[in-house]
């Protein structure tokens, strides 16, 4: 049986200024049935629910059900960037999946900036959101020869909508990317965001519109088949619960509850940290957010924050070759020992200006994603079980994945919209096929996610 969140989990600076609904039970007792149960409270369950009750006269009754607190899983300990990728794994998709499927994704990913800036207005979400670029920064010379080669290839096949990607290769990438060594260098309309305010106004709203959130309530089994009637029975250790529908949004915990998921959503054990200045220094300017390209699939990313602290995720060369660190890792109580030295003095050695700025490390935390072994999320119906759904396994990526897809599994909720009509892209869908495959990038040769 694959673990359920632990409890004592580290404490991550987003989780420092707790929402009034962070151990939240709308009721004291669960409801004994409902349309609707959600499963997970973070960025996905949110996002499924706001959406559920956003301009719904008539919404079906909706119970969220969460392990532990609202927010407490990898969206409240990521590192707030929302970097759509919009060339660097499209040449690889291209190869794998086909031109248009490729073109989909990287389409679909740069959308969900301006639809989640256009959240954040038309909401007012106090969320700390700043529209920017995100600079990606090549230091290892093989690497930028070959992300090189094929970007200049993507270029020439003129498949790919590269507008908004400014590319520089050789002497002015230093310069232009501020970052100490850099080969190369992108930049591209990205975001930053405080992810916990971000679910927690999303959650108040759907609350305040009936919607019922029960934290400190792990789920411990679903029903193998359905009840006579055709519910669902959702079973916790506070009483069970009759659902005409189910949504996953269990993100690395999915197999607990969907055996069918094992070695398919593969929780992954990330570590991400707070990084200051001391109050009596000026803060040196970062313009952009950066991702940090040490080697294929070894990176570090950070954002900026208005505040002048900097969040920084990754210290992959430091933990990676030791696999029992993070791979099918659910613990995150603990830190990853040998990866926490890394952030200290990172700011000083990686960004030109830094040297005295007496940056130091504020925090460490540890987090847990869910990642697909073939590095897709999966969307929608689950194969097999009617009126399951799933919006779970984003690879460490789900910022700008997540808020769109969930406005489409709701567009098929509510108008019985068929998956290719929603805009989601097709190799997103949770098919049986996925399910059946062996294949396991995350422990290939090349395995490179996107961040
Ligand atoms: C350290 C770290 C850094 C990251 N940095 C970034 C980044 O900068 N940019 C980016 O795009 N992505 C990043 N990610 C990934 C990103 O955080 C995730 O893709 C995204 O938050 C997933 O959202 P979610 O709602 O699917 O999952 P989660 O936020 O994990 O929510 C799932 C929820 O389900 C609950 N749950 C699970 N099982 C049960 C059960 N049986 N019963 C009840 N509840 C259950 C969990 O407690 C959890 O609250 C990072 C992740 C980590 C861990």
């Amino acid at each position: 049986m694959s673990p359920t969140p632990v409890p004592n989990s580290t404490t991550p600076f987003w989780r420092t200024e707790l929402h009034e609904l962070d151990s939240h039970r709308t009721t004291p007792d669960l409801p004994s049935d409902c349309d609707i149960v959600i499963i997970g409270a973070g960025f996905a369950g949110a996002a499924l629910a706001y959406y559920l009750y956003d301009d719904n006269p008539s919404p079906p009754s909706v119970v969220i059900l969460e392990a532990r607190e609202a927010c407490s899983g990898a969206t409240g300990r990521n590192g707030g960037h929302m970097k759509p990728d919009v060339y660097y794994q499209v040449p690889k998709y291209i190869k794998k999946y086909g031109v248009k499927a490729a073109v989909d994704v990287a389409r679909f990913e740069a959308s969900q900036v301006q639809a989640f800036k256009a959240l954040v207005e038309k909401e007012k979400i106090d969320c700390d959101f700043v529209l920017t670029r995100a600079c990606d920064a090549t230091l290892d010379p093989d690497l930028a020869r070959d992300t090189h080669h094929a970007f200049t290839e993507l270029q020439k096949s003129g498949v790919a909508n590269l507008k908004d990607v400014f590319y520089a290769y050789g002497k002015d990438a230093e310069q232009l990317s501020g970052v100490k060594g850099a080969l190369s260098c992108f930049t591209f309309t990205a975001g930053h965001v405080w992810p916990y305010k971000m679910v927690l106004h999303l959650l108040r709203t759907a609350v305040n519109k009936g919607a019922n959130l029960q934290t400190h309530t792990p789920v411990t089994r679903i029903s193998d088949t359905e009840l006579p009637d055709g519910r669902w029975l959702v079973e916790t250790e506070r009483g069970s619960i009759k659902a005409k529908k189910i949504l996953l949004a269990t993100n690395g915990y999915t197999a607990h509850l969907a055996p069918q998921f094992r070695d398919k959503i593969v929780p992954v054990r990330g570590i991400c940290s707070r990084i200051t200045v001391p109050k009596d220094r000026p803060v040196p300017f970062l313009p952009y957010t950066y991702s940090i390209r040490h080697g294929v699939g070894m990176y570090d990313y950070l954002i900026p924050r208005p505040d002048g602290s900097i969040i920084v995720g990754g210290a992959k060369p430091k933990f990676w070759h030791d696999r029992s660190q993070w791979y099918n890792v659910t613990d995150d109580s603990k830190l990853i020992e040998p990866a926490v030295p890394h952030f200290d003095g990172l700011m000083q050695r990686t960004f030109k200006g830094w040297e005295t700025s007496g940056a130091k490390t504020d925090r460490v935390w540890t987090g847990i994603m869910g990642w697909t072994s073939d590095f897709m999320p999966y969307v929608g119906d689950i194969p097999g079980k009617p009126n399951q759904m799933i919006l779970a396994g984003f690879s460490g990526h789900g910022m700008p994945l997540i808020l769109l897809s969930a406005k489409a599994i709701v567009q098929m909720i509510r108008k019985g919209s068929k998956f290719e009509e929603t805009g989601i892209p097709e190799i997103f869908r949770a098919t049986e096929e996925r399910l059946k495959s062996t294949e396991n990038e995350i422990l290939g040769s090349n395995s490179q996610p996107k961040l």
